[in-house]
């Protein structure tokens, strides 16, 4: 890597290489994870560079294919995997001045790739219209970093994940090349670069699809019991009548003890369902909740408890939950997991005998091909590196869950699985010297890897 050689062809183009702000822009929230936290906290780049175009970007592309410069792409680094953290140096690239809407339509809007999502939100409602999507950071998350790094959030319970094709119409990325390309993904493509950890080009712009919006009240409901909560909640999110924009559930006693806001609403040992109901839909709901024993609605955005400016609901829920608990008691970390639902009363009993208060669990509600599903994301009471790992073994080997580990900084250790053959095709077209975001994608340096449990692919110690 030739640093020196790489800034002098940038004239023009902003940089910072102050080593307090290089350090803090090659952070993320990794330390979500204790053992992400050991691993990656001795990591840092270079300097940062901020373009503020899709012509700058390309410059900043070219000259670090040129020289040999690692390029690690920033949002707003609120990913949780260390994602956005540069394992070989060089370059953050800092996507937040290539923002602003390009174009709303009838039923879609461009963004560009560092627009804060909240942004786009808010002008959409503006306009009567409102995305899909959103993770519970849109307020500092940006759209890129999102399709890159994230997978779900508030909408999923109607519209499914990112995955989804309906959820991503076009990715526009900029390829590291000699002469870097302009490349649009559209329908099949789309995959070769979401959830790729910017391995294989820099988004510039997406077009999303939109829909008339929808006046969304936010609403709590607790239950006697947490797994009957569940049944509630599935019933809730199968019901046309009841049209929902988020569904969650939580565990006693993840919301008395962590919900700090919202404690006095979430009672002491009962489960609590948090939504987000259309208003028309309000009093579908309230029936609904009468109608189910052991249940009642303990609050409502649009009654007597909106004057107490409370943050929105959603800011409890995703991995907001985590975030919320470890501020109350940082020895806590998080997994996520698939959860079958035909066995999920039973095994959410059987959890709660194996391992007690070490388990907390919390699901958020998706579709995957139109079937409500939850998808939980439990609070874990950290003790060792050993025990989280037995712990995942336990979950693996004996339930019938699917653990998509999230104290790994690969793409095929976290959330894949697997290694996905398409993006590894692509990136090689578009960073033929693997100098995107190096070290995220094994298949790029071991194609044949297969995944074993307890194995961490770049430290094993
Ligand atoms: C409190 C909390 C709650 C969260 N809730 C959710 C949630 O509800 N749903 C969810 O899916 N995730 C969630 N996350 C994870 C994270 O917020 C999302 O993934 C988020 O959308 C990432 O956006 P970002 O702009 O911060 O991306 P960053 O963290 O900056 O980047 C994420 C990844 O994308 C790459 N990248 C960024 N921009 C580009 C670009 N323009 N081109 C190519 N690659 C790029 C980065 O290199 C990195 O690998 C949460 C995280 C926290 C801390």
């Amino acid at each position: 890597m030739n640093l020196d050689a790489f800034k002098a062809v940038l004239d023009g183009v902003a940089m910072d290489e102050r080593p307090a702000v290089v350090r803090q822009k090659s952070r993320d929230f990794y330390w979500y994870s204790p053992v992400l936290k050991r691993q990656l906290d001795g990591f840092t780049g270079d300097l940062v560079v901020l373009p503020t175009s899709e012509a700058e970007v390309a410059r900043v592309l070219a000259a670090a294919f040129a020289h040999d410069v690692p390029v690690t792409v920033r949002g707003g680094g609120t990913g949780n995997y260390g994602q956005a953290m540069p394992l070989q140096g060089g370059v953050v690239l800092d996507m937040l001045q290539v923002a602003g809407i390009t174009e709303i339509g009838e039923t879609h809007v461009t963004a560009r790739a560092g627009t804060l999502i909240e942004g786009i939100e808010r002008t959409l409602r503006s306009q009567g219209k409102e995305i899909r999507l959103f993770p519970s950071t849109t307020a500092t998350a940006t759209i890129g970093g999102f399709i890159a790094g994230g997978s779900s959030g508030v909408g999923a319970i109607r519209w499914g994940g990112l995955r989804n094709p309906a959820n991503i119409r076009r990715v526009r990325l900029v390829t590291m090349e000699a002469k870097p390309r302009v490349i649009d993904l559209t329908g099949d493509d789309i995959p070769k670069a979401a959830h790729a950890y910017g391995v294989n080009g820099v988004m510039t712009e997406v077009e999303l699809p939109v829909d008339p919006c929808t006046d969304w009240v936010d609403v709590m409901v607790t239950v006697d019991d947490f797994a009957d909560a569940n049944l509630l909640a599935i019933s809730l999110g199968e019901d046309d009548g009841v049209l929902l924009r988020m569904l969650s559930t939580f565990q006693p006693p993840i919301p008395e003890l962590y919900f700090q806001r919202y404690r006095a609403h979430a009672g002491t040992g009962r489960a609590v369902l948090a939504l987000m109901v259309a208003r028309a839909d309000l009093p579908a709901l309230e029936a609904r909740v009468a109608d189910w024993p052991g249940a009642e609605t303990a609050f409502r955005a649009d009654g007597a408890d909106a004057v107490t400016r409370l943050p929105a609901l959603y800011e409890m829920a995703w991995n907001h939950t985590t975030l919320r608990a470890m501020k109350v008691d940082p020895s806590l970390t998080y997994l996520q997991m698939m959860f079958p639902r035909e066995t999920m009363t039973e095994t959410i009993a059987a959890l709660g005998v194996r391992f007690g208060d070490e388990l907390m669990l919390h699901f958020e509600f998706t579709r995957f091909s139109g079937v409500v599903s939850p998808v939980c994301l439990p609070l874990v009471r950290f003790t060792s590196e050993d025990r989280l790992e037995e712990i995942i073994r336990i979950l693996e080997t004996e339930y019938p869950v699917t653990v998509f580990n999230p104290h790994r900084v690969t793409l095929e250790e976290g959330g894949m699985k697997r290694t996905d053959i398409s993006q590894l095709a692509f990136k090689r077209q578009t960073d033929p010297k693997g100098l995107m975001n190096p070290g995220k994608m094994i298949a790029w340096t071991e194609p044949d890897w297969t995944p074993a449990n307890g194995r961490n692919f770049l430290f094993s110690e």
